[in-house]
């Protein structure tokens, strides 16, 4: 059935005629059949957020309801693509019809004569349910992609067979208890906006290993947990976000990018395919899924963007996967939905966004999470959820950083003063938080016995009386402090040069194990309390801070894994006899 348009106003189309459509279904508008979805309903008339350009589009033109909610295409195929928001492949459509994208093209997201090897790891007889795993495809070298009965189905296999497939050929036939059969391909179809169900959802307790020191040791985030990342222009925030990509002990990433201007969107869609996963050398890619809104696309796509990353997100996890989704940013998304609520004539809350905006972005980041997956062989899966935002100015006092920080558990302030004076990563460690620390505790002891925390906890308290000595530096000179200030002052700039710092450029420095973050921050800490000790035997500090293993400790990072342990012991022996030789002269005067 179809209704016809009454008013265009930029994304938002209004039609009548629409009584038999429901809210959240896709219709397609005008002659160009224009991708659209129904934002809500009063009587037979319809507002559609229109996912395209709508110029030339008028009153009269004819609105067809597809009967189908936004949804997704879900199977082999996903890995190493990049999307627009609506999940529409840009490689092909570029093949298809030049760079941008023209208006009502109509691309599969999977490819259709692409030709899949099927192993069936289900037999026929078997009793099968949603979520079990009835055979595999090797999607890329890295990723093994597990075909699942979709939820909410279940029944006896008929026939089932390995072999060379398209995604929409029947590689299995279930028969259910009524007697129906159902044809199984390659593919799932999902709403976006539907959460994917699991079994049971687990409090996230094991920490995602980043290599990044400030993220690992200071703030760390848990695997299936969610963090926001604000990213004033040039504070190190695309460095965070591929060190991440990179190195996380993720199985998956999908990459969300909400451009602001036109050419950063681009320079994610050429710098991404670049990537090389150092595990195995090989492209990044083939463990990506890229969704790519460049600025010339309607506003109305990127709303669209966030829900089909973390649905893609959401299927890998099912088959039991550890995925991190990257959006980039939250704060675009969060305009694109302002946009269009101003169109409805919505009443504004505060800065015009709407006033469910806290509530969608909580709908976002609940998505994330520890899963016990559905299907009948005990598959654990997570999703973590790492938001960008970027305020105006870099005020956080804004509407979107604020009501993400106060769902997200972690939270890495990245600082445009640290990054001017070329400490990076610019994560302020005065700013930043982690509420998983806690939950980590038990982890950490078991793993690294209790001194990883303690460490932790004596460098935070170190950097936080840092900042307080220099108020009083500022105030009264460096001169009215303390033999044991200074050593305090020193023994913070280390742990902020020699541990914090770390350079994503230089293959020693860009992923640290745990054992080397450990050893590493102890052996700066193990400095602060040999010299400590010799102060009240009236040991010279500036002697102390000149002694030659000082340099060493700064170059520690960048010692090869397999180095540490002997280097760095024989580091704080040096360091050891070059403070008792200083303590040793103090005593003689
Ligand atoms: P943004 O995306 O926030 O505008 P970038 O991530 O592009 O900023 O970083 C700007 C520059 O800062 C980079 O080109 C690089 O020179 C430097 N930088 C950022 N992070 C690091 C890092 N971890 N190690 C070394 N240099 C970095």
């Amino acid at each position: 059935m179809s209704g016809i348009v009454t008013k265009v106003s930029g994304p938002l189309v209004v039609a009548e005629g629409l009584a038999d459509a429901n809210v959240s279904d896709v219709v397609r508008v005008g002659s160009q059949r224009l991708i659209g979805e129904i934002l809500n309903m009063t009587g037979d008339s319809a507002s559609i957020q229109v996912y395209e350009e709508t110029s030339g589009l008028g009153p009269g033109a004819e609105v067809e309801t597809t009967g189908m909610p936004m949804s997704v295409e879900l199977g082999p195929g996903m890995l190493e693509n990049i999307y627009d928001g609506i999940q529409r492949p840009l490689p092909e459509i570029r093949a298809l019809a030049g760079e941008t994208i023209t208006r009502g093209v109509q691309v599969p997201a999977l490819n259709r004569t692409r030709v899949w090897h099927f192993d069936a790891v289900a037999q026929v007889g078997e009793h099968v349910a949603g979520g079990d795993v009835i055979g595999t495809v090797q999607e890329t070298s890295a990723i093994l992609h597990k075909i699942m009965v979709p939820p909410g189905m279940s029944g006896t296999i008929r026939s089932i067979e390995s072999g060379d497939y398209t995604v929409e050929q029947t590689v299995a036939v279930l028969e259910d208890y009524k007697g129906e059969t159902h044809e199984l391909s390659l593919i799932q179809r999902w709403p976006v906006r539907v959460p994917r169900p699991y079994a049971a959802k687990h409090t996230p307790n094991r920490p995602m290993n980043s290599g990044q020191r400030v993220i690992d040791t200071l703030f760390p985030i848990a695997k299936g947990g969610t963090a926001a990342v604000p990213g004033p222009f040039g504070s190190g925030k695309t460095v965070v976000q591929h060190q991440l990509a990179k190195w996380s002990d993720v199985d998956i990433v999908v990459y969300i990018g909400c451009g602001e201007r036109g050419n950063e969107m681009t320079d994610v869609l050429m710098e991404f395919p670049e990537l090389t996963d150092p595990r195995n050398g090989e492209p990044l890619m083939k463990r990506t899924v890229l969704i790519a809104n460049t600025s010339d696309m309607p506003v109305a796509a990127r709303e669209a963007s966030i829900y089909t990353g973390i649905t893609i997100a959401e299927y890998f996890r099912d088959m039991g996967y550890d995925v991190a989704v990257l959006a980039d940013s939250t704060s675009r998304w969060a305009e694109a939905l302002r946009e269009m609520s101003g169109r409805l004539e919505e009443m504004p809350g505060e800065e015009g966004y709407p006033a469910y905006l806290a509530s969608r972005l909580a709908q976002f980041y609940e998505r994330a999470g520890v899963v016990d997956c559905l299907g009948s062989d005990n598959r654990r899966g997570s999703v973590t959820a790492i938001g960008a935002v970027s305020p105006p100015g870099g005020d956080t006092s804004e509407p979107v950083s604020q009501a993400t920080m106060r769902i997200v558990k972690v939270f890495w302030g990245l600082d445009s003063s640290l990054a001017y004076a070329r400490h990076f990563p610019a994560i302020n460690w005065l700013t930043s938080y982690s509420l998983y620390v806690d939950n980590f505790r038990a982890w950490y002891n078991e793993n690294f016995g209790d001194k990883f925390m303690l460490n932790r906890d004596k460098a935070m308290h170190i950097l936080q009386e840092e900042a307080e000595l220099q108020e009083i530096v500022r105030l009264v000179g460096q001169d009215s402090l303390s033999p044991a200030d200074r050593l305090t002052l020193e023994t913070a700039k280390m742990i902020r040069e020699d541990f914090l710092q770390q350079n994503a450029f230089v293959d020693e420095d860009a992923y640290s194990s745990y054992q080397k973050q450990f050893r590493l921050l102890d052996m700066v800490l193990r400095y602060d309390e040999v010299c400590r000790a010799v102060l009240p035997q009236g040991a010279d500090v500036n002697a102390l801070f000149n002694i030659p293993a000082r340099e060493r400790i700064g170059r520690a990072k960048m010692v090869l894994p397999e180095e540490v342990d002997k280097t760095y012991d024989d580091i704080i022996e040096e360091m050891k006899k070059e403070v008792a030789e200083i303590a040793e002269r103090g005593e003689e005067e």
